[in-house]
């Protein structure tokens, strides 16, 4: 077994060596190599040995000389003889730094206990010295290390080390909060120079008062209130105290320096970050320091202070921390939607969310709960995207009004949209959802066809107009329905996992399928206007189509006279990955694409793109006008989420992260026995739960309760599919490596505890 170094030994060396000072040295508790220095009849001092490659001592030493101009107590380091103030010097064989400070009086504010008067106290002091470090500036200032709270969730590879299912649950729920309430809006917040480590031992006091600031080790530039927060963080583990408790430190802070809007919605979420951090970064050093137990001694009072605040919500726990009456009632909410909101109107979750903001992939409760939000594939370039907000604001504020005038947006519009598209779509209509493009697509293939009927797929959704329901077998055939129409035919779902045709030449054999169909539905005198595809099925259940369906599916309905209507309402605008439309991924090209959901980014717009020969065919003498379709907000709406998918690449990262998502669906399909099947494209992805994988019996009850588990764990999932077992997953494309990784570690608790309870 190695020995340890003997390091008091050596320090004394260091000290005659290089100060020429023969004392008594006593190391100091914890990780650094700071000695208690004594000498007869002398002040004491501290000796300093900095041996980790990262410090910047430099930047250390500007500040605390900073600090200490401005009237704060805090170490100085006083030069050796004949030499400067920080030596190079080897101990144990380790490059080191050693420095001679001042030695500060004073008891850490852990040890002397806390009042009211004496967190006050404290809050003001950090906001001074906040004040203070404003005139501050050093090269070396804007670093990052290990503690950086503004990277906290760097950490959270250590929640696989934790073997308690409901200790990894809390620390997600942690880094997720963090991840979604102040990554974004850290760097908006007031920035400046940072101790970077205000905790209950580096805060000296005395009689009530704060008399000193030790150890700046970890200063850095940064949002301020991070160190509010790990002030925060460590004032609630202290004995007895609670949130309520804790607010005088928010006051005192306050009294210097009010905080602002952002730095509210962040502070909950920071706090719990740091607490999240310390125990990540003990559980990761623990690994390497089995024998060094004391060490990890506060461990489980982190975890009390952590549980106790993570048993509030985020506003609740914002509201007590200051003294604030808790608000919005969801009971009476609920009342007032069932008596004045249609009630076949549903909501999602057996505990319905009352949502107040949307930001990049997150849904926000009221309660100040995030939700990730992987079903929305409305929000496609984010929710409230900046970007998209101006652009709509700006044009506003300018004109709205109908299309019957000239206007550069329409035709800007239009033009962008047909440079998405293969040669010869080269015509748009505007509408205002994708309800009202497929009835327009309907209208236009009626007319240009003459026919009156149309195909469409098994467990269909093309809208909620009466035309668009009947060409829905989703809603036809589901409750409430009523006998298929005359002027509709279904063709098979071209399903290679539960469908009749399972094997490789699936594609082609269900578009003899569609052949057969066209075949019956004309041997009546009828004819054929359209065939509605969508690209990937949505409704049915999250289901790519089977190569060589599409092209085969298109000769039939062509050679019938009929028009090829591409819904792209799911899937369209790159959400695929590999191809910008979904069409692009069978190598065809239809006749009309149908546009809606991502096209408006969450803004009202839906489109209509074809041929100018159909658009001839058309213009019958009967006018389409569409109130505010194409107005120039519209039109400024879609332009600019066109501008966000370019300047993002959003489709190369739905390519990218839909591999990477479908990778660790795989290996979940893989360990556990109800994952069926896992299919999709890019970031359009579909999970089936069986009860049996070779009889498929579908898992639809249980299908709900992991979208509801996963609910409660602040991921928003969905079911889909005509047998309610498929897990949809349709995010923004905005989503981030780390909220996958979340996710697949969430599923995969939420499916072993399916897996205990069979
Ligand atoms: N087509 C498809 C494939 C859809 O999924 C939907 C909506 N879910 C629509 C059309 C209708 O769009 P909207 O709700 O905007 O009318």
């Amino acid at each position: 077994m190695k020995t340890r170094p003997d390091y008091p030994a050596l320090a004394s060396a260091l000290l005659e060596e290089h100060w020429g000072l023969e004392a008594s040295l006593t190391r100091l508790p914890g990780e650094n190599l700071n000695f208690l220095v004594e000498c007869d009849g002398q002040e004491k001092k501290i000796l300093k040995l900095t041996t980790d490659p990262h410090a910047d001592v430099d930047l250390e030493e500007a500040l605390l000389a900073h600090l200490a101009s401005a009237g704060f107590a805090v170490p100085t380091s006083s030069p050796a003889p004949g030499s400067k103030a920080c030596i190079q010097l080897s101990i144990a064989g380790h490059q080191a730094i050693g420095r001679l400070q001042s030695f500060l009086p004073g008891t850490g504010w852990r040890e002397a206990g806390t009042t009211p008067d004496l967190l006050f106290e404290i809050g003001a002091f950090l906001a001074q010295v906040h004040q203070s470090l404003d005139s501050f500036s050093h090269p070396g200032a804007s670093r990052t290390h290990q503690w950086d709270l503004s990277h906290a969730h760097r950490n959270v590879d250590a929640i696989s080390l934790i073997d308690s299912s409901s200790r990894r649950r809390t620390l997600e729920d942690c880094f997720h909060l963090f991840r979604a309430c102040a990554v974004p809006v850290l760097q908006a917040c007031p920035q400046g120079m940072l101790h970077g480590d205000p905790n209950d031992e580096n805060i000296l006091v005395d009689k009530g008062q704060v008399v000193g600031l030790l150890d700046v080790g970890d200063c850095q530039s940064g949002a301020l209130v991070q160190d509010l927060a790990i002030l925060l963080a460590y004032a609630l583990q202290q004995e007895g105290m609670s949130l309520q408790s804790a607010s005088p430190l928010l006051s005192g802070y306050q009294s210097i320096r009010p905080l602002q809007r952002l730095e509210y919605d962040a502070l909950v979420s920071l706090a719990i970050a740091r607490l999240a951090t310390s125990i990540c970064i003990a559980e990761t050093r623990r690994v390497g320091a089995p024998d060094h137990e004391t060490w990890f001694s506060h461990q489980e009072s982190t975890w009390s202070t952590l549980d106790s605040i993570m048993n509030h919500s985020p506003s609740e726990a914002l509201d007590m921390l200051f003294d604030r009456k808790a608000s919005g009632d969801e009971t009476q909410l609920l009342e007032a939607r069932d008596a004045l909101v249609g009630p076949s109107l549903s909501l999602s979750y057996e505990s319905p969310l009352h949502i107040i903001r949307g930001r990049g992939q997150y849904l926000h409760a009221a309660d100040g709960r995030p939700y990730l939000d992987l079903v929305n594939n409305v929000c496609h370039v984010g929710h409230c995207h900046p970007h998209v907000v101006a652009a709509m604001a700006s044009q506003a504020a300018v004109l709205n009004t109908n299309t019957r005038y000239l206007h550069e947006n329409i035709t800007r519009y239009a033009r962008r949209l047909c440079d998405t598209m293969p040669d010869g779509l080269d015509v748009c209509y505007f509408v205002n959802s994708g309800s009202e493009a497929n009835e327009l697509a309907l209208r236009i293939a009626r007319a240009a066809t003459a026919s009156r009927d149309v195909l469409v797929i098994d467990g269909a959704y093309h809208g909620h107009t009466s035309n668009c329901i009947e060409m829905s077998p989703y809603k036809f055939n589901g409750r409430g329905g009523h006998a298929q129409a005359s002027w509709v035919h279904v063709v098979p779902m071209p399903d290679v996992y539960r469908g009749e045709i399972r094997d490789a030449d699936a594609g082609p054999a269900y578009a003899l399928e569609v052949g057969r169909v066209i075949g019956e539905a004309c041997s009546g005198g009828g004819s054929i206007a359209a065939f509605f595809a969508e690209t990937m099925l949505s409704c049915g259940g999250q289901i790519p189509l089977p190569e060589g369906y599409l092209s085969a599916a298109f000769e039939h309905v062509r050679r019938a006279g009929g028009l090829c209507v591409a819904d792209e309402v799911q899937v369209g605008f790159g959400r695929v990955g590999e191809a910008f439309w979904g069409f692009e991924l069978a190598g065809v090209v239809p006749d009309i694409v149908v546009m809606g959901k991502p096209i408006g980014n969450g803004h009202p717009l839906g489109a209509v793109v074809t041929t100018r020969a159909i658009a001839e065919a058309f213009d019958n003498g009967m006018e389409f006008f569409s109130t505010f379709g194409g107005n120039p907000v519209s039109c400024a709406c879609g332009m600019a989420v066109l501008d966000v998918i370019e300047a993002e690449s959003l489709q190369e990262r739905a390519r990218v992260l839909g591999s990477r998502f479908m990778q660790g669906l795989l290996a979940l399909q893989h360990r556990h026995s109800m994952v069926g099947d896992v299919r999709g494209h890019g970031l359009f992805l579909g999970v089936e739960l069986v009860r049996d994988k070779v009889s498929l019996e579908p898992a639809d009850t249980e299908a709900r309760q992991l979208v509801n588990a996963m609910k409660d764990r602040g991921v928003l999932l969905s079911t889909d599919g005509p047998l309610h077992n498929v897990i949809k997953i349709k995010p923004p494309l905005v989503l981030d490596e780390a909220d996958i990784d979340m996710t697949l570690r969430l599923l995969d608790d939420v499916l072993d505890e399916f897996d205990v309870n069979r």
